[in-house]
């Protein structure tokens, strides 16, 4: 949301007067489907909303009576009972406003409590490349604020323009009684009156969204120079005057425009009641003339209503003039929440996949060819055979293409030509949860969640026994540290937990997938040099789990690579080499440079 919040900022930025979106019968249709389950409600809501506005305005109008019958009358019993009506007038009408705003309120959250799940539900079956490819900020954006804004539009919006139309029309057709020149006079009068106070305030707005990015300027200097990265490149580059200066200087911009800001402020406050007590003084002196000069029908009492009813309407037409930033705005809410749900997700099953009942664990890529863009091929003609129990380790230098191949598997891609078989069915026939319930992939980048060790491992397996978890953990060599943390399996890891080292956490995420039990193992090797006791310790777990299924390895090490059956050398997208570390060796090719270069230095 543009800075300033909802309430003041009525003026549209530059940028969103260009993204306006066309308002179309399709858009508007889809918007009604997410209002119509609530309709019964909605008419609900819009009855209160006409009857309290016509409540609210009704003691203006009484305030003729009071002076006229009741004071110039001298009637006190008159002004008793006047008075009586026009208070109780005033707590009907706020007591339905109040249940009007309960009303509005539990739709719009009932609405946006529907967006949210569908959008959540729409975000987890979207494809691993959207979330490569969209800024994290950006989806959650669109989760939060747009949502947000959906709902400030129906709480806001809809019953603002409501309210502000029965207003006017009451207190136009409440003064039109009374007296016709008078009422033309008012219904001339304050849109003209509203016209400085809204060039003042469209002055401020923009200040404010000056003084805004001031604020968020020095915000990211304090978040780049004050991180615990950012305050050791300043150490180490000697930046600290520089730094200094940059801060004094945008803090210098920020002061003179939070001076300006809150003057200007100050101005449109004083426009506003200057020019609003014109109006009265106008409708006083017409009223007197026509009075005094013409003889008019008019009474005392009739000059107050008139004058009252005034000033009520200068709420409701200064809203009424900015409805059209509103409305753009609420459509360019909904464009974008609608842009995020017409996204089809690029992974999905087909109708009648395939589960089968037995699994073996054989794979296959047939001459398979992949880009992640269409303008660079990544990979190109892979084509191999692992069957079922035997290991393949993927060698070759970084960002030849060794991550990727594997993540065609669990069908985290799907191969642009050729087609990656999961025992001798194409992956892309079989259904997609047995195809991950069958793959297990120990990634580079492990990720734990915040909670505690067990429920990172639950994760896997949700029903799992503790002597299973203890088991896994066993294996993936990981138990024995973690029955020594204080709290043991409950101790509480990611981001504000424990902070574990990239061998602590490989070997917690090694248990994490033995847990899911797979056909398949899949283990990308972490690339950054571990020290030696964790890297032994991750080798001592995997070579018994490499025994008993069938598995992939990216290596990096050459221990690793000795335990494969089968090794094959990947370089830009292509298997250049493949065989066994002795024959390969012999080849002088790809495999002795990299031999040369980095298995025999983390050997
Ligand atoms: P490393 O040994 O460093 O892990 P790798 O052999 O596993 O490397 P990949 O991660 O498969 O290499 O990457 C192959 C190429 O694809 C690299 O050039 C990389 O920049 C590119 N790449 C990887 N992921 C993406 C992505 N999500 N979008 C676009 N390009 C990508």
């Amino acid at each position: 949301m543009p800075p300033g919040g909802r309430g003041m900022n009525r003026f549209l930025s530059d940028e969103e007067k260009a993204q306006a979106p066309k308002v179309t019968w399709p858009l508007l249709k889809r918007i009604f489907s997410y209002l119509a389950p609530y309709r019964f409600q909605l008419i609900l809501a819009l009855v209160s909303i006409g009857i309290s506005s016509v409540l609210d305005m009704y003691p203006s109008i009484l305030t003729g009576k009071i002076v006229d019958d009741g004071l110039i009358g001298r009637s006190m019993e008159v002004l008793i009972r006047l008075i009586i009506i026009s208070f109780l007038l005033k707590i009907g009408s706020n007591l339905i406003g109040v249940f009007q705003n309960y009303i509005n309120s539990w739709i719009a959250q009932h609405i946006t409590f529907d967006m949210r799940n569908q959008m959540f539900r729409h975000l987890l079956k979207m494809s691993n490349r959207f979330f490569t490819e969209n800024n994290q900020g950006d989806i959650i954006t669109r989760m939060t604020d747009d949502i947000s804004g959906v709902q400030q539009i129906i709480t806001n919006t809809f019953s603002s323009i409501l309210s502000n139309v029965i207003t006017l029309i009451a207190a136009l057709v409440a003064m039109y009684n009374r007296n016709a020149i008078l009422a033309t006079l008012a219904l001339l009068i304050v849109p003209l009156l509203s016209l400085p106070t809204r060039m003042a305030g469209k002055k401020r707005w923009s200040l404010t969204k000056e003084a805004q990015e001031a604020r968020d300027e020095i915000n990211g200097i304090l978040n780049e120079t004050l991180s615990v990265s950012g305050q050791l490149l300043v150490k180490l580059f000697n930046a600290e005057e520089t730094e200094y200066e940059k801060y004094r200087s945008s803090n210098e911009k920020m002061i003179n425009l939070n001076i300006k800001e809150s003057m200007a402020g100050r101005w449109f406050r004083m426009m506003m009641t200057t020019f609003t007590s014109f109006g009265p003084m106008l409708i006083y002196l017409a009223g007197g003339i026509l009075m005094m000069r013409y003889n008019a029908d008019l009474t005392v009492g009739d000059i107050t209503v008139m004058v009252s009813l005034l000033s009520r309407m200068y709420g409701p037409v200064n809203s009424l003039m900015s409805i059209g930033v509103d409305w753009i705005r609420s459509m360019a809410n909904f464009t974008r929440i609608f842009d995020y749900f017409d996204m089809k997700p690029e992974i999905a099953e087909k109708e009648n996949p395939i589960r089968p009942d037995t699994v073996k664990g054989d794979i296959k890529f047939n001459h398979v060819n992949f880009s992640y863009n269409p303008d660079r091929q990544i990979l190109k003609d892979i084509d191999f055979n692992l069957e079922s129990g035997k290991c393949i380790a993927f060698v070759g230098p970084s960002g030849s293409g060794k991550s990727t191949i594997v993540n065609l598997i669990p069908r985290l891609y799907d191969v642009d030509s050729g087609s990656v078989e999961f025992d001798g069915y194409d992956v892309r026939d079989l259904d997609l949860s047995w195809l991950r319930s069958e793959v297990g992939l120990v990634s580079q980048e492990t990720y734990l969640f915040s909670g505690s060790i067990k429920d990172n491992l639950l994760y896997a397996k949700p029903d799992a026994t503790m002597e299973e978890i203890y088991d896994a953990c066993k294996k993936a060599n990981i138990h024995d540290f973690i029955i020594e943390q204080p709290e043991g399996y409950d101790t509480l890891v990611g981001n504000r937990g424990l902070k574990l080292s990239g061998g602590e956490k490989q070997r917690i995420s090694i248990a994490r997938v033995l847990l899911k039990d797979p056909s398949v193992m899949i283990f990308d090797e972490a690339t950054s040099a571990l020290d030696t006791i964790s890297e032994d310790l991750i080798q001592s777990a995997i070579e018994p789990l490499i025994e008993e299924r069938t598995s992939i390895l990216i290596a990096h090490r050459l221990s690793t690579v000795l335990i494969a059956d089968e090794i094959m050398v990947i370089k830009d997208g292509m298997i250049v080499e493949r065989g066994k570390h002795e024959d390969l060796i012999k080849l002088n090719g790809v495999y002795t440079e990299l031999y040369e270069k980095q298995f025999k230095r983390l050997k």
